[in-house]
């Protein structure tokens, strides 16, 4: 019989940089599932901390001719699968914590995939709105440019994230490109088609989102096209999420973007709230819907809530009275372990961000892939594949969930710790 290994020494007490709610909140949910992993406790200690984190500070000509200088960071949460890979936001909360706690999301999520990567996630602590696209593009080449020493096709590969898009990604890839002296279009994900994009990755997240939750609702015995819908966020997540679920006819009757929500029960008409928003910049003011606060949004009655927002949106004060039958994860980290425990002790299941959202990074994968090889998918086999991906990702969750009696986050968790810490044993500890 093996001789149970002794686990490795904490690093102590957390690193101050770590000291983030967000990471705790990461960490938190790691430990719950690590009761019932059944990993080696020195496997289970290395899961713990990112391998690697890089904090930047990027110079920026503003248009006004003054320098602007703002705090960026990279962290590389596990390399053991293969190359790392997440995403990118701008956004004044950016923290290298939350990074860290955003990089461990991003290990489970490849890991419950089966992707060959492990997670990572950067960003600049900045307010984006403010930006000129001028100021947003030498922004992004500065802060590509001092990544360098950790990024590469076979390192660690960027994506968009918050207030970052297929420009974005369009910026950084030329600038390593100008670095290497060749075009890479395998260093970041989320391209435009026109540098060696993939179709269906602008979308690949909100459909992800709603293939997970039209599998859970017709498990749970319910029908999507009879429920009702609240989205919470209205971006690259959110927005398509919502069109998706009423292409399957299910009725959404509330969305918000940062600003607040407009509700209508009968469902509305997201053409019309398009249209609204293009040409006001916004969600606010439409007028064929009632107005609603993002705090009010969450709570309305409705079969399935999806959170495609931000952080910490259920949390101990407001868990309590959502309304939802079903949660849905589209963001990373809407729910505090608080809010969990709450919406658990009230019977309301929660599909988690790491299975939820994964429809993003799959096929980022499947850009990569692409890009490697010179060789082009088409819309039909990028869907089919991602259907794939996801229903497999689901099935094993919801097996093991109904196996040995856990929430759906510890499922995904457990699963995706299983498959990490298979890897750290077979490759031991250098040296
Ligand atoms: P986005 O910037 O395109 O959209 C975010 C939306 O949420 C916008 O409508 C914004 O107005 C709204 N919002 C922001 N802060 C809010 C707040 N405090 N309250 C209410 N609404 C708020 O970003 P996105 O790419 O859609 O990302 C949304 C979430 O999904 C993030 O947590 C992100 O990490 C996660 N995510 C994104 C992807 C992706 O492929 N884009 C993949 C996986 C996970």
């Amino acid at each position: 019989m093996a001789q149970a290994k002794p686990a490795a020494a904490p690093i102590g007490e957390l690193p101050p940089e770590l000291d983030d709610p967000l990471f705790l909140q990461a960490v938190g949910q790691l430990d719950l599932a690590l009761v019932h992993a059944g990993v080696d406790g020195s496997v289970a200690e290395r899961l713990r901390y990112p391998e690697r984190a890089l904090s930047v500070s990027i110079p920026v000509r503003r248009d006004d001719g003054t320098i602007g200088m703002y705090a960026g960071y990279r962290v590389q949460h596990s390399s053991v699968l293969g190359p790392t890979k997440g995403g990118v936001r701008y956004d004044r909360a950016v923290t290298l914590g939350e990074c860290a706690a955003l990089a461990m999301w991003m290990t489970w999520k490849c890991a419950l995939l089966r992707l060959p990567y492990g997670g990572a996630k950067g960003g600049v602590r900045c307010e984006p709105r403010s930006f000129s696209v001028g100021e947003l593009e030498r922004l992004t080449r500065r802060f590509t440019t001092e990544l360098l020493p950790i990024i590469g096709p076979e390192r660690d590969i960027p994506a968009p994230d918050m207030a970052t898009d297929e420009q974005t990604m369009a910026w950084m890839m030329d600038t390593y490109s100008m670095q290497v002296g060749h075009a890479v279009p395998e260093i970041v994900t989320g391209k435009p088609l026109s540098v060696g994009g993939s179709v269906l990755r602008p979308e690949a997240t909100g459909i992800g989102v709603v293939m997970v939750v039209e599998e859970a609702v017709r498990r749970l015995g319910g029908r999507l096209d009879e429920a009702a819908c609240v989205v919470q966020g209205y971006g690259k997540v959110g927005g398509v999420a919502a069109h998706e679920l009423a292409l399957r006819g299910a009725r959404v009757v509330a969305v918000s973007d940062i600003a607040g929500g407009v509700h209508d029960p009968r469902g509305l008409d997201l053409a019309a709230l398009d249209a609204w928003r293009v040409a006001h910049g916004g969600l606010e003011g439409f007028p064929d819907a009632e107005a609603v606060t993002n705090a009010a949004l969450l709570e309305l009655p409705c079969d399935v809530l999806v959170l495609a927002a931000t952080e910490k949106q259920i949390t101990a004060e407001n868990a309590g009275r959502i309304a939802a039958r079903l949660v849905a994860e589209g963001a990373n980290g809407p729910t505090t372990l608080e809010g969990d425990q709450i919406l658990a002790e009230r019977g309301i299941p929660v599909l988690p961000d790491i299975l939820t959202n994964a429809g993003g990074v799959a096929v980022s994968y499947f850009e990569w892939v692409q890009d490697l090889q010179r060789f082009f998918w088409d819309r039909d086999e990028i869907r089919a594949r991602l259907r794939d991906l996801m229903s497999d990702a689901l099935n094993r969750v919801w097996t093991l969930a109904e196996a040995e009696g856990l929430s759906f986050r510890s499922a995904a968790l457990v699963t995706s710790i299983r498959e990490v810490a298979d890897a750290l044993e077979a490759r031991g500890v250098y040296p």
